[in-house]
């Protein structure tokens, strides 16, 4: 991260248009503009691709599925993390071609792993607002899934409370829709957004994703903790999974488990790795 920004600060004494990906700039209309038109290019070049990170289930201690998380591999900057271009691609609604090519890309790759006979889990997929409130998103995402003859319920669509911000009657008729037509629908980053308690319970959700910063301060902070807790209560009561994102210690783990959290996901399982990584271990685990 520190070298990231000393490389972006270093080009950008030369006056190298790089400079625009340094943080400070980020709100800058410039490194928008800029950004923007890497974006079109890579879009055009196939620079985007994904790496897929475990979740593993604590009751029974099984992997039970993989989340698909998009990275940029950059011709100059190398690979660059979604923090830095999604943000932009969202504004500029570059994140709806953005968004067809990794649907379709995580469809390919779980189409090869089971037809390399690897047992598949469920595979997760971040979905940003304004691909749920494309008119033809449902129609056209069971068109290309259909296309690879893919079970439906493989596929898991993350999505986030600020969401339902935009046009909640429309948003919660689409995620209806979605959750009929087969996937499943998690709610991600569950306690930072904005979104009333009052709502979720008409979101048709099969998980809930604590968010890492609570995760984080897992016997730290008994705040964090408690949340948690309610939200494991929530869940319960709601007929809803839980998932726990950023477990990195063991410590943190022994607090979901014995709060009896069904899943969780972090680097204490397992980094997000290239999909050939993810193939190999399948394999191991076979042979
Ligand atoms: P997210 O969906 O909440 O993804 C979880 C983020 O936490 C990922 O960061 C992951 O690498 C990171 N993470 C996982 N385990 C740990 C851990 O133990 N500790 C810590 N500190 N971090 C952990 P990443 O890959 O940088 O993605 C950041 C965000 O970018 C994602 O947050 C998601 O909102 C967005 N994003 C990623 N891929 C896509 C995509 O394909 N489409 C869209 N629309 N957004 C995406
Ligand atoms: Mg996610
Ligand atoms: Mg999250
Ligand atoms: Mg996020």
């Amino acid at each position: 991260q520190h070298a990231d920004t000393a490389m972006y600060r270093a080009k950008s004494l030369g006056k190298n248009r790089y400079e625009l990906y340094s943080e400070e700039l980020t709100t800058d209309a410039r490194y928008h503009l800029e950004v923007e038109q890497d974006l079109r290019q890579a879009l055009k070049s196939n620079q985007f691709v994904l790496h897929y990170q475990p979740q593993f289930n604590l009751e029974d201690e099984q992997l039970c599925g993989y989340e698909a998380l998009v990275r940029w591999q950059h011709p100059e900057l190398g690979l660059l993390g979604p923090d830095k271009f999604i943000p932009v691609a969202e504004e500029t609604q570059l994140i709806v071609p953005l968004g067809w090519q990794i649907i379709d890309s995580v469809c390919r790759r779980v189409e090869r792993w089971l037809r390399d006979g690897i047992d598949v889990p469920m595979v997760a997929i971040n979905i940003s607002p304004q691909q749920l409130l494309q008119a033809d998103f449902i129609q056209r995402l069971n068109g290309l899934v259909d296309q690879y003859g893919l079970p439906r319920h493989l596929l898991e669509l993350e999505i986030t409370e600020s969401m339902i911000l935009k046009d909640p009657d429309f948003v919660i008729q689409q995620l209806q829709r979605l959750r009929l037509s087969g996937y499943h629908l998690a709610l991600d980053d569950f306690g930072t957004g904005y979104s009333s308690l009052d709502r979720i319970k008409y979101l048709p959700l099969h998980r809930i994703k604590i968010d890492k910063s609570f995760t984080r301060d897992i016997g730290r902070n008994p705040k964090d903790e408690a949340v948690i807790i309610s939200a494991i209560a929530l869940g319960r009561s709601l007929g809803v999974e839980v998932l726990a994102e950023g477990v990195e210690t063991e410590a943190q783990c022994d607090f979901l488990r014995r709060h009896e959290c069904n899943s969780a996901q972090g680097y204490l399982f397992g980094k997000p790795v290239p999909p050939e990584v993810v193939s190999q271990c399948a394999f191991k685990k076979l042979g």
